[in-house]
């Protein structure tokens, strides 16, 4: 026991001879990266990772409760009796569309409830996540359901309106149609539809309100601009986000990064969102969009064929103009969106990528940036393979991003030029800890020494 604490010592001895206190060329981005990750004990990685792995199956969960209920209305002939009833009522076809759209959307939110009432509340609540009594998640899950009935609904009449008058062009002004809705969503929701959910107000006054209206200032993002809102009433989670368009272009943090972060990590974030903002990712999304959109409505073309030509009797469906037939668009759009997946993923990562580096060279804060990627780990898989980085990673994994930052570090700042900002660690810093706190001192009873338990082998990985 003597022995291995004693070789304990003389590791972290040769780690801060060798890494923390040598010439700054010296400091080894892979190392510091290594050496933050060990920093997550076991327990808290194993919960995250389960937590984050279970999060890829309902990626499939969700597309095949989509196609089934799809499968189900069509099977029982209910969207047909759907749609026997709206022509009833009305003999205007707009009209009709509507009065189907409201039935057929209660009809699959019915059936998908359990599922998301399980992904969404139990599961939240099993990995501590979330801050919701069921009466407040049921009331925003009815607000949800209220939104999207309205939207869809007139998103309908329109998409019908155009499967019937554009002929066998019908997928390209679908395709149009589509991107022309969605800029109109985010360019309303932060106005009208966020703030149903939320409290958003100007960023709350001091030191480092200032500093990110400077570096917003700096890199041309008007600074009335910067919002904080009342996460905490939902969950636990941190974040920070870009919304709206055009006239609504904001940026909002969560108050739970403002409680929770350190002020480097805050601005850290906040360098990246002005980072999406500066870049323009809200274009690329309406491009990529367009893209998607009209391979998918492509692609419905042929399945609606084939599937109508095999069981439209069956089902009561007449032709591609009759609503009856929208279960069979939905589980076509459900399957290509399952099936595209790894490369939807890869698209928002990528953008991601580029956010965290524009976010490095504007916050200047490598360290904050990588702590914050440690506590974003409470709730994403810290260190997966690549593979399942490509296939299922929206955003680039926390030793992918911890990484970056480091390289950063090491480039920009010869690795130490920056104090180590740790605070809301089990082991504070000694004030004068150098660069990385693997080379903090001991410090702190009964903790397992986290930053200090690396071995010298690791550091030169
Ligand atoms: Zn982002």
């Amino acid at each position: 026991m003597l022995k291995r604490s004693g070789a304990l010592i003389a590791a972290v001895v040769l780690c801060g001879v060798s890494v923390g206190w040598a010439q700054p060329a010296d400091f080894d981005p892979q190392a510091a990266t290594d050496a933050m990750l060990a920093t997550v004990d076991e327990a808290a990685r194993a919960k995250s990772d389960a937590y984050f792995e279970g999060g890829y199956w309902f990626i499939l969960w969700n597309a095949l409760a989509t196609m089934g209920a799809a499968l189900l209305l069509l099977f029982t002939r209910a969207s047909a009796g759907m749609r026997n009833l709206a022509e009833a009522i009305t003999d205007r076809r707009g009209l009709q569309t509507f009065i189907y759209g409201l039935q057929f959307i209660t009809a699959l939110t019915i059936l998908t409830f359990p599922m998301a009432y399980w992904q969404d509340f139990v599961r939240e609540h099993e990995f501590g996540l979330s801050n919701m009594s069921l009466e407040d998640w049921m009331r925003e899950a009815a607000m949800g359901f209220a939104v999207n009935l309205l939207m869809t609904s007139v998103f309908l009449v329109a998409l019908y309106g155009v499967i019937r008058r554009a002929g066998e062009a019908w997928w390209l002004w679908a395709t149009g149609l589509t991107v022309g809705f969605f800029v109109f969503a985010i360019a309303i929701s932060p106005v009208f539809i966020a703030p149903l959910f939320n409290e958003y107000k100007p960023m709350r006054e001091g030191q480092l309100k200032e500093e990110i209206l400077a570096m917003a200032r700096a890199n041309g993002v008007p600074a009335d601009n910067v919002y904080e809102f009342n996460a905490s009433k939902q969950s636990k989670r941190i974040s920070a986000n870009v919304s709206g368009f055009l006239g609504t272009t904001r940026i909002s943090l969560n108050d739970n990064l403002l409680e929770r972060g350190t002020p480097a990590e805050v601005k850290a974030v906040m360098g990246h969102e002005i980072g999406h903002y500066v870049l323009g990712h809200m274009y690329e999304i309406i491009l990529t969009l367009a893209v998607l959109a009209a391979i998918a409505f492509f692609l419905v073309d042929i399945g609606f064929g084939v599937l109508h030509a095999l069981f439209g009797r069956m089902w009561g469906v007449r032709d591609f103009g009759d609503t009856a037939g929208l279960p069979i668009l939905v589980f076509t759009l459900a399957l290509f969106g399952l099936l595209a997946t790894p490369i939807t993923n890869s698209i928002t990562r990528t953008n991601e990528a580029e956010a965290d580096i524009f976010g490095l060279n504007a916050a200047r804060e490598p360290d904050g940036f990588a702590t914050i990627a440690l506590k974003l780990a409470e709730y994403r898989k810290l260190d997966p393979g690549p593979w399942e980085e490509f296939v299922f990673y929206d955003h680039p994994s926390g030793r992918a991003r911890i990484h970056m930052a480091m390289q950063w570090k090491a480039g920009q700042m010869g690795g130490q030029a920056m104090p180590m900002s740790i605070e809301g660690f089990a082991t504070p810093p000694a004030p004068d800890a150098l660069a990385h706190p693997a080379f903090a001192p001991f410090e702190g009873e009964g903790e397992p020494p986290a930053f200090q338990d690396l071995p010298a082998a690791d550091a030169n990985r």
